[in-house]
């Protein structure tokens, strides 16, 4: 089975700051991983990375099999056509810590808007597929209301229903509950639980270790932008090998 997710020696710079610094990843279909580490160790731009919200200097980064781009040492660096971006953004499907809904949209219509919008679908069709994605996570009742009249995480599920309903092949979760008052956690998490038993393909930053250690099938431990220690939860929260991981964790508690 060919991955869906290929990094390969990513490297990426913000000025002098080096933030990535040879990151080495492979996920099949269905994977969850879980990013975690102390704050500043790159997490958060390195899911930025694989949904081209971040250029990079060094490495590549292949989706299913098609390079999203590349550079070595004295080459340059291919141009991504819009087009090809555009294609490349569509596999992934991300969801952030702030939800970033827009205002003036009710909740169906916020969901509607990439279908109708990016993939030219036709309404009633875009519709149908909106309600099922907010059936799933629980949101169909509030279809017609507006951001502001929903919670931090009834807002967080309908933003989480919108990148689904794109079809992704892979999804990007940035520290998605963070935001949220410790009682809407939960419902955030539910719903994430849910679409990783199904089988959806998932990239996530957590702080949520107990989650990260139910839902994953890889946790990723991220040290000063490098993979510090990787492997299966058990391993990772059981038996973790390094000083560094045991002191993180120790401090997550
Ligand atoms: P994490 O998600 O693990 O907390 P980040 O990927 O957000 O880490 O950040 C890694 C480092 O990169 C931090 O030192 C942060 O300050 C820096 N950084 C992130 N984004 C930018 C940016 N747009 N410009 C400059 N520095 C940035």
């Amino acid at each position: 089975m060919s991955p869906i997710l290929t990094i390969t020696d990513l490297h990426k710079s913000f000025g002098d700051l080096e933030v990535l610094k040879g990151i080495d990843m492979t996920m099949q279909k269905g994977d969850v991983v879980s990013l975690i580490g102390s704050s500043g160790s790159g997490k958060t731009t390195l899911l930025r990375c694989v949904n081209l919200l971040e250029d990079f200097e060094r490495g590549s980064i292949e989706l299913d099999g098609e390079a999203i781009g590349y550079r070595h040492e004295g080459v340059e660096r291919r141009r991504l056509s819009e087009r090809h971006i555009a294609r490349q953004r569509a596999m992934t499907g991300m969801a952030f810590q702030q939800f970033n809904l827009f205002p003036h949209m009710t909740a169906i219509r916020n969901v509607m808007l990439g279908l109708t919008k990016t993939k030219k679908m036709a309404k009633d069709e875009a519709y149908a597929i909106a309600e099922k994605w907010l059936e799933r996570v629980g949101m169909i009742e509030r279809r017609d209301h507006f951001p502001g009249q929903l919670s931090g995480g009834q807002q967080q599920r309908v933003a989480i229903a919108r990148a689904i309903a794109m079809n992704p092949r892979i999804m990007l979760f940035d520290e998605v509950t963070s935001a949220l008052d410790p009682e809407l956690v939960k419902e955030v998490l539910a719903v994430v639980r849910d679409l990783a038993d199904d089988g959806m393909t998932m990239l996530l930053v957590t702080h949520e270790m107990r989650f990260a250690r139910d839902v994953s099938s890889k946790v990723v431990f991220m040290h000063h932008g490098r993979i510090h220690e990787e492997g299966p939860p058990e391993q990772i929260f059981g038996a973790p090998e390094t000083d560094r991981l045991r002191g993180f964790l120790a401090n997550s508690e």
